[in-house]
């Protein structure tokens, strides 16, 4: 596949509800930044947008590699606004 930058990486939206305490936390004010590519040396830092609609899971995928994620989001102010994932693209 010969498909590349930054649109290689699908973000989805799935609402739901999650049993998960609503109090956003408060050391998050501005949105987290996670980082969930446990230190591979090539990965992608993908921006959702922010905050969340309410609560759910953003689902990310790789359409390369195939790399797929799942972060919850509660549309509050401790949700992400980027999510860093293994990618061999590395961009
Ligand atoms: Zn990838």
């Amino acid at each position: 596949m010969t498909d590349l930058p930054n649109g290689h990486v699908r973000v989805t939206w799935i609402a739901r509800t999650l049993n998960e305490p609503n109090e956003p936390d408060p050391k998050y004010p501005d949105g987290r930044h996670f980082d969930i590519a446990r230190g591979a040396v090539n990965a992608c830092a993908v921006a959702v947008p922010y905050p969340a609609a309410g609560e759910g899971l953003w689902l990310l995928e790789c359409r390369d590699c195939g790399t797929k994620a799942l972060v919850t989001a509660n549309g509050a102010a401790d949700d992400p606004r980027s999510i860093k994932l293994a990618c061999k693209w590395g961009v």
